[in-house]
């Protein structure tokens, strides 16, 4: 039941010796996500030990390089290991127009299908299968083309059945995948039995957000409320408050307020920019407003488990 993000790369626009451009995988159960791409992902991937041929789906979240430059060399390689499957890419719709002028100047096929999906400037799902959901939000970076944040929200599970209470009440096999979905069970005899005596509620939902380049805005803590884990770019500490705002990014302690008045479970901070060879000196103006704040740094693996009942019982 795995829900477990990697971080591939947690620098900003220039790349470091330690931290490479904007990129991280999120895996939920068998599925992994790919959000953003930015140069030299396809390495790190590697270098993570993802296996990166499971990747059915690409979040891009804007149009700057750091986001996106590595997708080129990462759709080629797939190409070359002959996958054959669809990859959806999810993007502002201006990315097909790129990829295809880069293919065809290559005089270059791939060998897979690629679907876009294009990003608007509304909150919208963008994506749903049988476990989760994707929301796409708008940020505030660039002001000529849509900027967006993801949540990856598990959906609610099944509630499972008290066997020794259904034997009791002699609940019929068939009626089980309805107590499961919360309804009630009425005897032969007319009594009704409510669901809650029946079956134990399902564990709580799980969910991610990343929130990539944006200018500090308290309303997006809205997009956001509940995350257990909340990934928000920290490109500078608050002696470049100033910077912060004339380029449209965030400080540390503003990701914390963020965090803070969205109710996160975990702050992460990224982003970073490459003035901060250490960038954890941008910790304590986070951690004195969200005190469960992490500096992230490549390679890292941030965990959600999946919060168990003692007396969970599955049917
Ligand atoms: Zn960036």
């Amino acid at each position: 039941m795995k829900f477990e993000l990697t971080i591939l790369g947690c620098g900003s626009a220039v790349p470091t010796s330690k931290r490479n451009c904007a990129a991280q995988v999120l895996q939920v159960l068998e599925r992994y996500f790919l959000i953003d791409c930015g140069e030299g992902t396809q390495h790190q991937l590697r270098r993570f030990r993802i296996p990166y041929n499971k990747i059915n789906h690409i979040f891009i979240s804007h149009l700057h390089g750091d986001h996106f430059f590595g997708l080129i060399g990462l759709l080629s390689t797939l190409s070359l290991q002959n996958r054959r499957g669809a990859l959806h890419i999810y993007a502002d719709s201006r990315l097909q127009e790129l990829l295809e002028f880069q293919l065809n100047l290559l005089h270059s096929r791939l060998g897979y299908p690629l679907v876009f999906h294009s990003l608007g400037r509304e909150e919208e799902v963008i994506y749903e299968d049988r476990v989760l959901t994707v929301t796409a939000f708008p940020l505030l970076h660039r002001k000529e083309a849509p900027v967006s944040g993801f949540l990856f929200r598990e959906k609610e599970r099944e509630r499972s059945v008290r066997k020794e209470m259904t034997d009791a009440w002699q609940v019929p096999v068939s009626f089980m995948q309805h107590l499961k979905r919360g309804e009630d069970f009425v005897t032969p005899e007319g009594e009704r039995v409510p669901n809650e005596r029946l079956t134990f509620p399902p564990p709580p939902v799980r969910s991610y957000a990343y929130m990539t380049d944006t200018l500090y805005r308290e309303t997006f803590a809205e997009y956001v409320k509940g995350a257990d884990l909340l990934y928000h770019e920290a490109t500078y500490g608050k002696e470049a408050e100033a910077l912060a705002r004339t380029t449209f990014h965030s400080t540390a302690g503003q990701a914390a307020l963020l965090a803070r008045n969205a109710g996160a479970g975990k702050l992460l901070l990224g982003h970073f920019s490459a003035r901060y060879p250490d960038p954890a000196c941008l910790l304590p103006e986070a951690r004195v407003l969200f005190p469960d704040t992490e500096i992230c740094t490549d390679g890292d693996v941030f965990s959600v488990p999946l919060k168990k009942r003692s007396n969970f019982l599955s049917f």
